[in-house]
């Protein structure tokens, strides 16, 4: 039996608990995540679809679907986190690595979209390091 891990969304409306159990781990680079994320990359994880146990608040989850894009979003009504969703075909599940309060075995495998890689990160990733606020 795989180690349980448990995550949750800022909020904290929304609780599941799944096992450490995954195939993929990618980070998607496309212009949608950047957008979604508010940030360069999305962090996903893909497991088995019935690998989620909701334990509190999955009534709380809104979806959206892009129209014309196999693309789409789970998030907490209350804060706007992602949360665990189901991929279009159904035959997988996709977790936000940062909804995750525990940590995964598994490491990043791919950048995906890098063609659309944001402009700045590796400057981002290059600039002077803080532990807690700049001061
Ligand atoms: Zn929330
Ligand atoms: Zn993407």
């Amino acid at each position: 039996m795989n180690k349980i891990l448990k995550g949750e969304c800022l909020c904290g409306t929304i609780k599941f608990e799944l096992e450490d159990d995954f195939h993929a781990f990618h980070l998607c680079h496309c212009k949608q995540c950047q957008q979604q994320t508010g940030s360069a990359f999305a962090s996903n994880i893909f497991t088995t679809p019935e690998n989620i146990n909701w334990t509190e608040g999955e009534d709380q989850i809104s979806v959206y679907e892009h129209q014309t894009r196999d693309f789409s979003k789970s998030f907490c009504k209350h804060c706007g986190s992602a949360v665990p969703f189901l991929n279009k075909t159904g035959r997988a599940l996709i977790v936000p690595a940062g909804s995750l309060s525990d940590d995964a075995s598994i490491v990043p495998k791919a950048n995906i979209f890098n063609a659309e890689r944001a402009c700045w990160l590796s400057d981002g990733i290059e600039a002077k390091l803080f532990d807690g606020f700049r001061n």
